[in-house]
């Protein structure tokens, strides 16, 4: 880990299209963190668990600026809340009037993160492994603008997220994304599903996948 909250462990930066909550389709300026504390079965980022060029917060905001100043930010990881200095990251962009937008696995407490930035929260069902790392206090956190995400991998998958859907009443405080994996759950069952529960949730298609297939930093 980088020696002080000013210093961060950088995958990588990149310009694309936001591939997965409701500004989906939006230019975006990307900042990739390194490391992540899970290994889910179908993670698409496993470049990002380890490694990474320790850097400074004027280093990445200069990189933002050379990219063009866009007016919105994703900070993703890997899972970006384990380096402390992601807060300063934050604040720096935001001080800026820059929209930042918040992508986490949902096991570390958003507590500290600032309210203005919009979170956007996954909850990871039984096929990824990773189930039992879900820090539930985290809904506390969430309100209209922040979004928790369900990526399905199958029947089961959406069986859970519908429980928890009306378990939690989700839909009251927050908006609820379901998207399939890509290439392995049918689009068209997610969306049948949906449609036959009338769940109050946004389907999705990962955009990033659809568009550049396994290549996110294009
Ligand atoms: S939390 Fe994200 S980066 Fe970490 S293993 Fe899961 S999908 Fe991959």
């Amino acid at each position: 880990m980088p020696a002080t909250w000013k210093k961060l462990l950088l995958c990588e930066t990149f310009v694309s299209l936001q591939g997965e909550s409701t500004l989906q389709g939006l230019p975006m300026f990307f900042i990739r963190l390194s490391g992540c504390n899970l290994r889910c079965k179908w993670c698409d980022t496993r470049y990002a668990w380890q490694g990474g060029k320790e850097v400074s917060l004027g280093e990445i905001f200069a990189q933002w600026r050379g990219e063009g100043s866009l007016p919105w930010v994703e900070i993703t990881g890997g899972e970006p809340l384990l380096q402390k200095g992601v807060y300063a990251l934050m604040d720096l962009f935001l001080k800026e009037g820059v929209k930042v937008l918040l992508e986490t696995n949902g096991s570390i407490s958003l507590e500290k993160v600032p309210q203005e930035v919009l979170k956007i929260v996954d909850l990871k069902p039984p096929s990824s492994g990773m189930n039992q790392f879900i820090f539930w206090p985290n809904l506390a956190y969430l309100g209209p603008k922040d979004q928790v995400k369900f990526v399905l991998a199958d029947r089961a998958d959406y069986l859970w997220a519908r429980d928890v859907l009306n378990r939690y009443s989700l839909t009251v405080y927050t908006q609820v994304l379901m998207s399939p994996v890509y290439n392995v759950l049918p689009p068209q069952d997610l969306a049948r599903w949906i449609l036959e529960d009338r769940l109050p949730v946004r389907f999705q298609l990962q955009l990033h996948k659809v568009l550049w297939g396994d290549r996110p930093g294009v």
